[in-house]
């Protein structure tokens, strides 16, 4: 009999690792990218706060996610007598009260649809999410194959990824102390900014003073870490630190109390510039560094060697102003090949969202054919490179497997 492909599985995800309860469907055919129906988003006002209370989001996840899910549930006519046919959930890392709610509602509908479960990890959902068609690109755009570097750039993160495969994770470049978007929002608040979102609030703010104001004059000293005399040009080990920003501010603060709206106009542009300097600084190094121009660079290791796709991610890489410089900057260096292909995840999908752990989890159960079972607990610490180092993952049986992947076949 030959079957006659209708559409493609349903896939449910959920995420509440942090301050975002979100849900989300997607759908997928074989061979061609998933396709995102519908997410909802419901996010914990941090505007009072200002910075994540884990109780105050265990409270926003308890409160809202039942109900959020729910009523996504009933607007795609999701229920027993039409279950979607794959569920996941993000599994960590992050703290465990709050993950483990997700885990708790995914576990719940796995066993009474009776459909499979997948546990993703959460950066990894980052780091994959650039692999959907971006709104913007024609539908042809190829989405970036393996070997892929990543810059994954948010609140939390802060790191430069080599993504040999699916499980084969290399960091290239990790932060010696706080995330980009934490340094951003916490700079951001200094100056007075105030609101849910800070990074975007000074994206907004620096969009809407003068030309003549987006200047670095002032007296603020922000030098761009590990790049000077004394440091080498090539170092063992690749570093982004962005603590040093926010105490230049605390400092420059104390010593200008009263600053003119023309000073803080000039004061927000220089932090995001040279924050935004700095990972494009330590990015180009790894470039350098790993790249194949072996002839111009010595102790240059080749192991981009491959390499034709950056991916830029997290909620720091919707920023409009670091992809224009990624692009310019990097894209004219000697050692990227004329083919190196940039991709910017749509802008609702830099920060947290529940889509890309469905994406995470498609490729997850496509690839490797395993699901997680019910023994699946929240893991506070799971490092990138260590994806299948945990317990829990089962194999799929070619049955259990051809029923999803064919659910959507009449
Ligand atoms: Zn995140």
């Amino acid at each position: 009999m030959i079957r006659h492909l209708r559409r493609g599985y349903r896939v449910l995800a959920l995420e509440s690792s942090c301050d975002d309860s979100c849900v989300a469907l997607l759908e997928k055919l074989p061979g061609n990218p998933p396709k995102v129906v519908d997410q909802y988003k419901k996010t914990l006002s941090l505007a009072k706060i200002g910075g994540i209370i884990p109780t105050a989001a265990h409270d926003h996840h308890h409160t809202h996610m039942g109900q959020l899910v729910q009523d996504f549930c009933q607007k795609h006519n999701l229920n027993a007598r039409a279950p979607p046919d794959l569920i996941c959930c993000t599994r960590g890392p992050g703290m465990t009260g709050l993950l483990s709610l997700s885990i708790q509602l995914a576990k719940g509908l796995s066993i009474a649809w009776e459909k499979p479960l997948i546990g993703v990890h959460h950066m990894l959902g980052h780091l994959l999410v650039a692999k959907l068609p971006a709104k913007e690109k024609s539908p042809e755009a190829l989405s970036p194959e393996y070997p892929f570097l990543s810059l994954l750039c948010s609140g939390g993160h802060s790191m430069l990824v080599l993504l040999k495969s699916l499980t084969d994770h290399k960091i290239i470049v990790d932060t010696n102390d706080i995330a980009a978007g934490d340094s951003i929002d916490k700079c951001a608040r200094e100056i007075g900014l105030y609101g849910n979102m800070l990074g975007k609030e000074l994206e907004q703010y620096i969009d809407n003073i003068p030309q003549e104001n987006k200047i670095s004059n002032i007296d603020l000293q922000m030098s761009l870490p590990f790049k000077g005399p004394r440091d080498e040009k090539y170092p063992k080990t690749i570093l982004f630190s962005f603590a040093s920003f926010l105490s230049r501010v605390q400092l420059f603060k104390k010593k200008h109390p009263d600053i003119s709206e023309i000073k803080r106009q000039k004061l927000a542009y220089t932090i995001q510039e040279t924050i935004f300097s700095h990972i494009i600084d330590r990015v180009n190094v790894a470039l350098v560094k790993h790249g194949n121009n072996l002839k111009k660079h010595q102790g240059a290791d080749s192991q981009f060697i491959g390499v034709k796709n950056f991916i830029c991610s997290g909620g720091v890489a919707a920023n409009k102003r670091l992809r224009e410089r990624l692009f310019l900057e990097l894209h004219s260096k000697e050692n990227l090949g004329t083919e190196f292909q940039f991709h910017f995840p749509d802008l609702d999908l830099c920060t947290d969202n529940a889509v890309m752990i469905g994406v995470a989890g498609i490729e997850i159960f496509e690839t490797l054919k395993i699901r997680t079972d019910l023994s699946m607990t929240a893991i506070r610490k799971w490092p990138l490179d260590g994806l299948l180092e945990v317990d829990g993952w089962v194999g799929v049986s070619e049955e259990e497997y051809e029923n999803v992947i064919n659910s959507g076949a009449s």
